[in-house]
């Protein structure tokens, strides 16, 4: 991960936000490839949800052909949204914060091993020493801590008393906190019960400032979505079943923000409302849930670090009958952990039932039901607007149901550049093999598509290289031009960026009009008409 995170900053792809001040956490920048890398994945994602729609030809797995529609909403909506989707309430994480540090974390971000020792004066105990730190992190820094609480030299980290396996504080009992040695304490004891945290960022409209004007940045884009689904049903002439998509920044106030850019408090999301008739919702939640899967396959991510989990029942959301997530094991993870890449869920109609009725809970009897204060009002009032669907054909009416696909871009690139990221060798320009950091991103998602050099500056080389470049830019594909170093090094500069193909103009350019086409995985390379260059790539890249 290291390597990962060393190359997206030398070689411009992601930056830490404000970095000349410190940087600010949990915010990062694409820098000038990471901005064409992700809008690649947003291009994509787009493409193969939105743009190749065909309402037609039914798709093999779906129960019917269907239509798919974008959107753009705001990122601050009408507080009540927020009331009647649940957020306002329940968008939580559960927090500690240590008394002795005054430092405040996520409680299942705390991992930490039970180990027998002493500290200080205190009688020896069992303790449960604690870091914020995942994979093979976890351990170095817990073995850290208990040798500089106990006094003991690195050499005598054998020694340690270790009771458990490394677990999250989360799996503790309250009761067991007196034990706790928090992430930065050096005393048991310090950190505070459990509470919870909401997660929106709140804001003030206007200039006034009191409380009746604060507004929330939104924390996903769903929302956007079921608001306008009366909209899009009245202003197109989709019918259900039909998808409404959107790519657009999210918000969370994340407690503890971490993993480079895994978990960020400004992100970007990737979400498709899918709305069905209730009797072919299942069929459709495995539709998109394969369909899901394998966007991520075809885009380049091997199978052995990509899994479909399907969520335990435990698991599920209150309304949701099923979810799976997309997941990849991240190198920052441990050995067989996976980081969620995606959410596909089955919501049932419990979205567009909270915006008509007001906000829903389960009843004793499992039934979602309009949450009532005491006095046996609805808790936060709904829309009353009617978003039941009519079908003209059957004459029914019906609240449909909705599959969702939610994707974070940001995750998405970071696995894409995780995966891409190789060691090989490479010929240099005398030949001999030399190691090469190579990034094998799949041609769609390859910041640049195509580099042309000139083999030396002069006969006129560099002129025919840069006519070639330019016809590259102007049909629309990202190309570099590169005239310094030898041309070995050249190769290896695109190779780390993840470009496809190398286009070399030399001396017998000038004699038969050929150039050389290298390319990046096979290293091979051979030569076409300098002419045919741009529908070379174009061809590649169809
Ligand atoms: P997590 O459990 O990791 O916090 P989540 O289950 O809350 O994620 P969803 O609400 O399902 O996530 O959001 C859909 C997608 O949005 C996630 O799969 C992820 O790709 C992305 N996402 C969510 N939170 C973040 C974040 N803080 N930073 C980057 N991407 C995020």
């Amino acid at each position: 991960m290291d390597k990962v995170v060393a190359l997206c900053k030398r070689r411009g792809f992601i930056f830490q936000s404000s970095e000349i001040y410190g940087g600010l956490n949990g915010f990062w920048d694409y820098g000038p490839l990471g901005v064409e890398l992700k809008r690649n994945v947003r291009n994509a994602w787009w493409q193969d949800m939105v743009g190749s729609n065909d309402p037609w030809t039914v798709p093999d797995g779906a129960p019917t052909a269907y239509h798919m529609v974008g959107v753009e909403t705001s990122i601050i909506m009408h507080p009540q949204v927020w009331k009647c989707s649940g957020h306002y309430d329940m968008f939580v994480d559960k927090m500690v914060d240590c008394r002795e540090s005054k430092s405040r974390y996520r409680v299942d971000h705390v991992k930490g091993r039970w180990i027998e020792g002493k500290v200080g004066d205190a009688a020896p105990a069992r303790l449960f020493l604690t870091a914020v730190a995942d994979g093979p992190e976890l351990d170095a820094a817990l073995t850290q801590r208990a040798l500089k609480l106990f006094g003991m030299r690195s050499k005598e980290a054998d020694k340690l008393q270790w009771q458990s396996e490394s677990t999250s504080l989360a799996t503790l009992s309250f009761e067991q906190y007196g034990s706790v040695i928090g992430p930065e304490a050096t005393q048991p004891g310090t950190l505070t019960a459990p509470r919870d945290f909401n997660l929106m960022f709140k804001t003030i409209l206007g200039a006034l400032g009191t409380d009746a004007d604060a507004a929330f940045l939104r924390p996903e884009t769903a929302q956007g979505m079921f608001v306008n689904f009366k909209n899009v049903c009245d202003s197109t002439r989709v019918k259900v079943p039909f998808g409404i998509a959107q790519i657009g920044k999210s918000f969370r106030n994340e407690i503890t923000p971490r993993n480079f850019t895994f978990r960020s408090r400004e992100f970007e999301q990737m979400e498709m409302e899918f709305f069905c008739h209730p009797s072919q919702s299942r069929q459709w939640y495995e539709y998109w849930r394969d369909f899901r899967y394998n966007w991520y396959v075809n885009l380049g991510i091997k199978s052995d670090r990509l899994q479909l989990r399907d969520h335990a029942q435990d698991e599920l959301s209150h309304y949701s009958v099923g979810t799976a997530d997309v997941e990849y094991a991240f190198p920052f993870l441990d050995e067989g952990e996976f980081g969620e890449l995606e959410g596909v869920a089955h919501r049932g109609d419990f979205d567009l039932r909270s915006h008509m009725e007001g906000k829903l809970v389960k009843d004793a009897g499992g039934n979602l039901v309009v949450e009532q204060t005491a006095s046996g009002e609805p808790k936060y009032r709904g829309s009353g607007k009617d978003l039941a669907y009519f079908d003209d054909q059957t004459r029914e009416k019906f609240v449909p149901h909705v599959i969702e696909p939610a994707a974070g871009a940001d995750r998405a690139t970071l696995a894409f550049i995780c995966e891409a990221y190789a060691e090989d060798s490479a010929p240099d320009d005398k030949g001999q093999m030399q190691t090469r950091v190579v990034m094998r991103f799949h041609p769609r998602l390859a910041p640049v598509k195509a580099a042309v050099f000139p083999l030396v500056k002069k006969d006129g080389q560099p002129e025919q290289a840069r006519e070639i470049y330019l016809a590259l830019k102007r049909a629309g594909i990202a190309a570099a031009y590169d005239e310094q170093a030898a041309i070995g090094k050249r190769y290896r500069r695109q190779d780390e960026i993840g470009t496809p193909w190398c286009f070399t103009v030399d001396n017998q350019t000038l004699v038969d009009g050929t150039v050389t086409l290298r390319e990046r995985d096979s290293l091979e390379q051979t030569r076409i008409p300098a002419t045919d260059v741009v529908a070379e790539v174009q061809r590649r890249l169809a």
